[in-house]
This record gives C-alpha cells, sequence and structure tokens, in this order.
C-alpha cells in the first residue's frame, strides 16, 4: 500500500476512534475518557492535513519548484504537532474544571470496553504505519503513526485508571489522569514542531547517513584525488549532498566524468534517496573565490 493509502485509512479509523471514545465519554462522563477522545480528534485532524500534503510532496518538480515539493511534508508535521499541543491545553483545562467540581462516574464497565476497542484498532493501524513510514522515509506517516502509537499508551494508562477509580472510588483520580494524558501530549506535539523546524531549516542529514557518505569517498581514497566541501541536507523523502572532487589539471574531461560517475553512483547504493551533485575540479583551483580550503 502507498503512503497515500495508509493516510486515507488512518482518516477513515481515527473516524471510527472519535465515534467509539466520545461514546466512552458519553456513558460514563469521565474526563480521562474525554481527554482520549479530544486526542482522536486531532488525529483526524492531523490525517486529514499529512495526506494533503503527501499528495503535494509526491508531485513531480515543475517550473515553480525545481527541486520538487519534498518539503511539503515538514508543514504537516508541524502542522499536527501545534494542534496536539492546543489539545493538550484545552484537557488540562478541563480536569483543572473536574478537579474544582468532582462528579461521580458511571456505567465505566462500558466505557472502558469501548476505548480498549478503539486502541485495538489504532495500535495495529500505527505499527503497520510506523514500518512503512521507517521504509520509505516518510515524515509525515512517521508523524502520524507515531501519534497514534500515543493514543494507544495514554488511552492504556486511562484505561488502568480507571479501573483504579473503580476500585477505590477515587473519582479525583479521573481528572488527574487527563492531566497526565495531556502532558504525554504536549511532549509528543513538541517533539513533531521541534523536528519540521529542523527539516524547514535544512539540517544536516543524521549522523549514520553522513558516516556512509564518509566511509564512500574514503573507498576512493588516492593521493590524486580530493574529496571536499561535503554539506548534506534532507527534504522529505529526498537526500541531498553536495560536494567538490579534485583531480589533477592534466585529466581529460572524460576520465574525470567517468569517476565521478563511479562515485555518484556508490554514494547513491550507500544512501538510499540520496541525490549527490559533485563538482568536478583541478587541484588547486576551489569552486568559488570565496571558498576556504578544507583542513583536510
Ligand atoms: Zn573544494
Amino acid at each position: 500500500m502507498q503512503v497515500s493509502g495508509y493516510l486515507k485509512l488512518s482518516v477513515a479509523v481515527a473516524l471510527a476512534t472519535i465515534a467509539l471514545k466520545t461514546a466512552a465519554w458519553w456513558v460514563s462522563g469521565s474526563v480521562g475518557l474525554l481527554s482520549d477522545a479530544l486526542e482522536s480528534l486531532v488525529n483526524l485532524a492531523g490525517a486529514t492535513f499529512a495526506l494533503a500534503m503527501v499528495t503535494i510532496a509526491a508531485r513531480p518538480p515543475d517550473d515553480d519548484h525545481p527541486y520538487g515539493h519534498h518539503k511539503a511534508e515538514y508543514f504537516s508535521s508541524g502542522f499536527e504537532g501545534v494542534l496536539i499541543g492546543a489539545a493538550a491545553l484545552a484537557i488540562v483545562w478541563t480536569a483543572v474544571q473536574r478537579l474544582l467540581n468532582p462528579q461521580p462516574l458511571e456505567a465505566l464497565g462500558l466505557g472502558l470496553a469501548l476505548s480498549v476497542l478503539a486502541s485495538v484498532l489504532n495500535g495495529a493501524l500505527a505499527w503497520s504505519m510506523l514500518r512503512k513510514a521507517r521504509e520509505v522515509h516518510s515524515v509525515a506517516l512517521e508523524g502520524d503513526a507515531r501519534h497514534l502509537m500515543t493514543d494507544v499508551w495514554t488511552t492504556a494508562g486511562v484505561v488502568l485508571g480507571l479501573g483504579a477509580v473503580a476500585a477505590t472510588g477515587w473519582t479525583w483520580l479521573d481528572p488527574l489522569l487527563a492531566i497526565a494524558v495531556a502532558a504525554n501530549i504536549l511532549r509528543e506535539g513538541l517533539r513533531l514542531v521541534r523536528r519540521s523546524v529542523g527539516g524547514l531549516m535544512d539540517e544536516a542529514l543524521d549522523a549514520r547517513s553522513q558516516a556512509a557518505i564518509q566511509q564512500v569517498l574514503d573507498g576512493f581514497a588516492h593521493p590524486a584525488i580530493r574529496f571536499d566541501h561535503l554539506t548534506t541536507r534532507r527534504a522529505g523523502q529526498r537526500r541531498f549532498a553536495d560536494l567538490h572532487m579534485h583531480m589533477p589539471a592534466g585529466w581529460t574531461l572524460r576520465r574525470a566524468a567517468a569517476l565521478r560517475g563511479e562515485v555518484e553512483q556508490a554514494l547513491m547504493s550507500a544512501v538510499p534517496g540520496l541525490r549527490a551533485t559533485i563538482q568536478l575540479l583541478p587541484m588547486d583551483v576551489e569552486a568559488h573565490l570565496d571558498d576556504p580550503r578544507d583542513p583536510t
């Protein structure tokens, strides 16, 4: 299944989850379950937005965006992060009200059963989405899957806590649970925002990809060849590397281009999705007047 297929499925599951969890809150009157339902509402908005963004990200480059539309994914994870934060604050507000005006819970068993059902749905979906996200390096899909996973854990916590309420009759435990859920949601939201800022700010590739690139370059080591000015960045599923290849000034362009082809090929197979741009230069010439000479 394609990334967009998973996201469509997650919209459908989000709708089902909202119905189940809202019913769980409705029958029990628990703010813990309400906080859980609210988070699912955020899921729906997030999944819908992610779907729109991934559709844009998959578009081929055009005249206005000659490098492609890969960065669109970062809007999605940033937007979702902000939504998650807003939901968390709404939950805290509701829970504090309930702490001040405690109310008894009803039909807790039925409410909990509905919640568990919703969680099983979410857990199964999140697990398969996370696998796909890792496979294709999709930030939007990963954001959505992680969010679903948070949902499952928070629901598990709420269900356990409400079980304790049923056993002890301590109704104040319910709003405290809701606040704990909110704190967890907020943390996840901040993580997503931080991630999309990293992408929009052209953060370098992760250490593992950089090490893989360096290893390939080291493999081509030769006294007459020097690689320098390596810069990397990531744009959604695309990864970019720019570097210089310095060689003896007497080499023919054909010979130089052949070696560059080999290096490019090796880089692309070492780091999937990498697009390498390699400038060919004589040993003692830099590409730009203001290029500092690398210390190597
Ligand atoms: Zn250079």
